[in-house]
């Protein structure tokens, strides 16, 4: 369900490398006002097979001209494979169907599902570098995705540089946010203090919330919360402390869209 929520898409650059979660309606036009062709990726990641989450998925797949992209994600149901048939004929690419135990460790970066709670088969994301060995730690983003508060997410989120967890509605909606399978502010809150996570982004936000209302309930909890605006940039080297920052290389998340009530 997408309950007046804006389309989703997350751009993470981790040790030169691009990973594109999620690919709302938007999306390429979202990459070219940050110069980021889809030559530009190297993988895509979706969350689930909502159509906020996905609209914009073939023009990105056919803009891509050199080879195609890998894109990895929960199984296909028939409305998006006739979708993504429909827009995406010529192209082949390769697709390839994550489960709960999905990991994948590349040079560069690693990757691992979150089981969601969602009125869909959904996923959350972890990606981290591989700098094990350094004493700075790894550099970790956790991303929710469209969920219920979970213990999985939790678990996932410790000790996280950053969790950007979805939610879709303001604290006194906790109803609604029961009834469709979503979060509310306050609810994100209480899992970034319980996962003692450097930084929380709030996204995913409906059209009928208040940022600013949103972000105020949540920094009760957990202070210093962000609510990106499209096309923000979060640094990770921001977050971190100021001597642990110099040990680290780059890392950033690109925020394409997702703060519904701001656009
Ligand atoms: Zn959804
Ligand atoms: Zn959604």
């Amino acid at each position: 369900m997408f309950p007046n929520t804006s389309p989703s898409a997350y751009l993470v650059e981790i040790n030169n490398k691009r990973i594109l979660i999620d690919a709302g309606i938007g999306t390429l036009r979202q990459l070219g006002k940050i110069k980021i062709s889809p030559e530009d990726i190297d993988i895509i990641l979706i969350t689930h097979w909502h159509i906020d989450h996905y609209a914009g998925l073939p023009k990105v797949l056919r803009a891509k001209k050199s080879k195609p992209l890998s894109v990895y994600g929960p199984p296909l149901p028939v409305f998006a494979r006739i979708y993504m048939t429909l827009t995406l004929s010529p192209l082949k690419t390769n697709y390839e169907t994550i489960t709960d135990s999905f990991s994948r460790t590349y040079a560069d970066f690693n990757l691992k599902t979150i089981p969601n709670s969602h009125n869909a088969d959904s996923y959350g994301w972890v990606i981290s570098d591989n700098f094990s060995n350094i004493s700075a730690g790894k550099r970790i983003i956790v991303i929710s995705g469209d969920t219920r508060p979970t213990q999985n997410v939790l678990n996932a989120a410790r000790g996280a540089d950053l969790l950007v967890h979805e939610a879709t509605y303001m604290g006194k909606d906790a109803q609604k946010a029961h009834l469709h399978y979503h979060t509310t502010s306050t609810e994100a809150a209480e899992i970034a203090l319980k996962a003692g996570v450097g930084a929380l982004a709030l996204t995913h936000i409906s059209r009928k919330s208040s940022r600013l209302e949103l972000q105020n309930e949540a920094n009760k909890i957990f202070p210093g919360v962000i609510v990106p605006l499209p096309l923000d940039t979060l640094y990770l080297e921001n977050i971190l402390d100021e001597d642990l920052r110099k040990n680290v290389g780059r890392a950033k998340i690109r925020i394409m869209h997702g703060t519904g009530g701001a656009e």
